[in-house]
């Protein structure tokens, strides 16, 4: 059993011609909504890669939770310790996609943010999986409470972590981005890290050694969101399964590369039968 702690977001989407400037309207673009948030995304992707999960978060209460909740209770993710606060709107994130895949995003993030460590009764699983999309605080409680088991860290969106989360995650995951930004906070970091290289894979790291390397198959990428949460996911899993360093890289990697080959992050995210 897996908890995924993290934000669910209602992601809405403008396809338009160009991008916007400030102060400029532009119009003609085409609405879609995904439910998305990096905390639902990870919790569908290791649902569909056949794990038992449950999703620790924060909605409002309001008709977008139950949109952005929709595919987590289609897939049978646990949703009994994903609370819906009073008063309060659920994560959004206002996505503008220019003609060429540019685009820019600005996010409310609700009740995520609303997240109070002092609620925080994390479920009994053998491993934990968080991102950076919830308040420090509760990422702090949750290391408390997770006295034993499996913790994995995605340090995205990137943000200094604090020291005493450090000392208790055993996974650290980063793209070049997050790996630069905390360039030089993690000289005493003792865990693994695992670094993605978009197209060109993953690496798996102990201080400074390489100890894995993988290449994702070729894919035809039509949207690259959610392939580093399909990744997180497949990590995750992978070590609770106890398999080589090897193996748990090359089953990441093919499945971050399977999750850019449809639309939509969690629409995208692969199921466990459609990896061969
Ligand atoms: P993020 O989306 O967090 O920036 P990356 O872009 O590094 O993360 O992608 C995460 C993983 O998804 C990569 O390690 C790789 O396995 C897979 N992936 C991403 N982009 C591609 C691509 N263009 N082709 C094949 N695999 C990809």
């Amino acid at each position: 059993r897996l908890t995924v702690l993290g934000s669910v977001n209602l992601d809405i989407v403008a396809r338009a011609d160009r991008l916007p400037v400030a102060g400029e309207t532009v119009t003609g673009a085409e609405l879609s909504r995904f439910p998305g948030g990096k905390g639902a995304n990870q919790a569908l992707a290791a649902r569909r890669l056949g794990a038992d999960v449950c999703l620790c978060a924060r909605v409002g209460n309001d008709a977008a939770a139950d949109e952005a909740l929709a595919l987590l209770r289609v897939d049978g993710v646990d949703l009994s310790h994903c609370i819906s606060l009073a008063d309060c709107p659920t994560g959004v994130a206002l996505v503008v996609v220019d003609a060429g895949g540019e685009n820019q995003i600005v996010v409310a993030p609700g009740a995520n943010r609303r997240f109070a460590a002092e609620s925080l009764k994390l479920p009994q699983a053998e491993a934990l999986l968080c991102q950076l999309e919830v308040p420090m605080a509760v990422i702090e409680e949750a290391a408390a409470q997770q006295k034993a088991g499996l913790f994995v860290l995605n340090a995205a969106p990137v943000a200094p972590i604090s020291p005493a989360v450090l000392r208790r995650v055993d996974v650290l995951i980063m793209n070049e981005i997050e790996a630069q930004a905390l360039d030089g906070q993690l000289d005493s970091f003792q865990g693994l890290k695992a670094l993605t290289l978009g197209a060109k894979g993953a690496m798996l790291m102990k201080g400074d050694k390489v100890i894995a390397r993988a290449t994702p198959p070729k894919v035809q990428v039509v949207d690259s969101t959610g392939a580093g949460d399909a990744f997180c996911a497949a990590l995750t899993i992978a070590l609770m399964s106890s398999v080589e360093y090897q193996e748990a890289l090359d089953f990441a990697c093919k499945v971050g590369a399977r999750a850019t080959t449809r639309h939509g992050a969690q629409p995208g995210m692969p199921h466990r039968n459609d990896l061969d």
